[in-house]
């Protein structure tokens, strides 16, 4: 059976989507993250335990993830269990010369690759040549893909 799920509100202590249990038979589970800005040292915590609890064998695929979301799992080792895969991530792209700011969804299998899904078994990021809207010329990307893509670390 597949879920659909969509967390419409930041990640801390109040975060209801966490109180849902799910049927044992829950194979598949994708989650919108959208409306996600930011995640708290609580929010944190409680997305660790419950990523713990949920059923044996299940998928979970992630969508819209925003960096700062995606970032934790450059510092806390198995943030994403590698039954959890991220399909899209958001980041800024910024341009220098005048400061114009795009927010771009970055996705997998087209901007980042799973060592899984590639014949060379490495992962890998292809980020995006994103034009300025105001210069055209490529921006750059306001985030460091080192830490925002460390979850693709994760089956390597
Ligand atoms: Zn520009």
């Amino acid at each position: 059976m597949r879920l659909d799920r969509v967390i419409n509100e930041n990640i801390d202590q109040d975060t209801q989507f966490f109180d849902e249990v799910l049927p044992e038979s829950t194979a598949e589970l994708w989650i919108n993250l959208e409306k996600v800005k930011i995640i708290n040292s609580t929010g944190i915590l409680r997305w660790m335990r419950w990523c713990k609890t949920l059923p044996p064998g299940i998928r979970v695929y992630l969508l819209n993830v925003p960096n700062s979301l995606a970032v934790q799992s450059h510092l806390i080792d198995r943030f994403f269990p590698p039954f959890m895969k991220i399909q899209s991530v958001r980041g800024y792209f910024f341009c220098p010369d005048d400061s114009e700011e795009v927010l771009v969804q970055m996705e997998r299998n087209k901007d980042y690759f799973y060592a899984e899904d590639m014949i060379s078994k490495k992962s890998e990021v292809r980020l995006p040549k994103v034009p300025c809207p105001h210069c055209s010329k490529i921006m750059e990307p306001d985030f460091l893909e080192t830490r925002v893509f460390a979850f693709l670390k994760v089956d390597q």
